[in-house]
């Protein structure tokens, strides 16, 4: 292990100081691919463009599994100062996917030194573009062959708000469906004097705003879980003129699929209402983003049995869910399977940053975690049923 931990420091400090955007990662891939190379045994091949696939068959029978790291960075400006900060301007790895992409090539190392000890088949996607809809995974599910005969998925999340070296995990509902909408009021614009001869679209825009919130407090069942949150209100230009038009985006969490298929009528009869109530017209345009990630009961199970033999029940907890989002979701359209979060956050290595902070971090000692319980995941949930 103690040459695989710098092995591990290594490959995540090269993908932290070279990030790329989702569908962008050209010199990522070529980089995991040759790394893949390195390795016997595998077979690596390029599923999509900028995706990369490492198959292992193993020496005995057993199941096929799928192991997931997404490789993608976000359109963030580090403000880390360490020697190997971004050296993309404008790009970093805000959500330790550099971490998940060292973590499975320790995976792949690991396996490849004993294939013998291997069950069944495993697949190593190292997935594109988790960051920006419509996701790598999905692509990758509904383009490729890549879940055909996978009996089983997982793959983990490394998370800064959970001390460096624990494991989270749950079943059932874990992370939610992030949809989208954007809405435009239409109103008459006019003279600041004289709110009397315009249509205020900045009024009805705020009263919009609140009454959205009434669906979450009042038009839903509290054990329900919905976010709405208006994101982003543009209008007007000075301080005398009443503008035409008010521009808004926002986000939609659920879990429930049938909740989330009500959202946008319960949305769009606010909007109506108080658009027609004030004489204001609008567009609103909803967008559908990833499915919820509802992890299989009896995996996630058998991932909390792993947690407590590999790293102890010391270190092991009870995800709670969260309203986030993660294209994770699309592979357990397919198979099942369960996601887990390994902490790395410490005040040690100033790793507590949320994600998508232009200071986040992690604490490299979760790598050796991440690592410890995927390995011993692909050959536990690899053997036959
Ligand atoms: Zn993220
Ligand atoms: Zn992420």
């Amino acid at each position: 292990m103690e040459t695989l931990r710098d092995q591990l420091v290594a490959w995540r400090r090269h993908l932290h100081m070279n990030p790329e955007v989702g569908f962008h990662e050209h010199e990522t891939s070529a980089y995991i691919e040759a790394e893949l190379r390195k390795m016997p045994g595998l077979s690596v091949t390029r599923p999509t463009e900028t995706s990369v696939l490492a198959v292992l068959k193993g020496g005995q029978p057993g199941r096929t599994l799928l192991l997931r790291a997404d490789i993608d960075a976000l359109p963030i400006t580090e403000e880390n100062t360490f020697e190997f900060a971004s050296k993309n301007p404008g790009v970093m790895h805000a959500c330790g996917h550099d971490g998940h992409t060292a973590i499975l090539l320790g995976v792949a190392k690991l396996l490849s030194d004993h294939p013998g000890d291997v069950p069944g088949e495993v697949r190593m996607i190292f997935q594109h573009a988790e960051e920006i809809g419509p996701g790598g995974a999905e692509e990758l599910v509904m383009q490729t062959g890549l879940m055909d005969g996978v009996d089983l998925v997982t793959g983990l999340h490394l998370n800064s708000q959970l001390p460096a070296g624990m494991v989270a995990v749950k079943p059932g509902p874990f992370m939610a469906a992030p949809d989208m909408l954007e809405l435009t009021i239409q109103g008459r614009g006019g003279h600041g004097a004289h709110p009397e001869e315009a249509i205020d679209p900045i009024a009805v825009g705020a009263q919009v705003v609140t009454n959205l919130q009434h669906i979450v407090s009042r038009g839903v069942a509290a054990l329900d879980p919905l976010v709405i949150s208006i994101t982003s209100f543009h209008s007007g230009t000075t301080h005398n003129v009443i503008p035409d038009r008010a521009e808004m985006m926002g986000t939609v969490r659920t879990f429930d699929a049938g909740l989330r298929q009500r959202a946008p009528q319960l949305i769009e009869r606010v909007v109506k209402g108080v658009c027609d109530a004030h004489g204001a017209t609008y567009e609103l345009k909803y967008e559908f983003g990833y499915r919820a990630l509802i992890n299989t009961d009896w995996v996630a199970q058998q991932l909390k049995d792993i947690a407590l033999e590999t790293v102890g029940p010391e270190h092991f907890r009870d995800a709670s869910p969260t309203m986030g989002g993660e294209d994770f979701s699309a592979y357990l359209q397919k198979a099942p399977g369960a996601y887990f979060n390994v902490g790395s956050g410490s005040d040690e290595h100033d790793s507590r940053w949320p994600h998508h902070h232009p200071r986040f971090t992690i604490d490299e000692a979760s790598l050796e975690t991440g690592v410890r319980m995927l390995h011993a995941a692909a050959l536990r949930l690899s053997l036959p049923e």
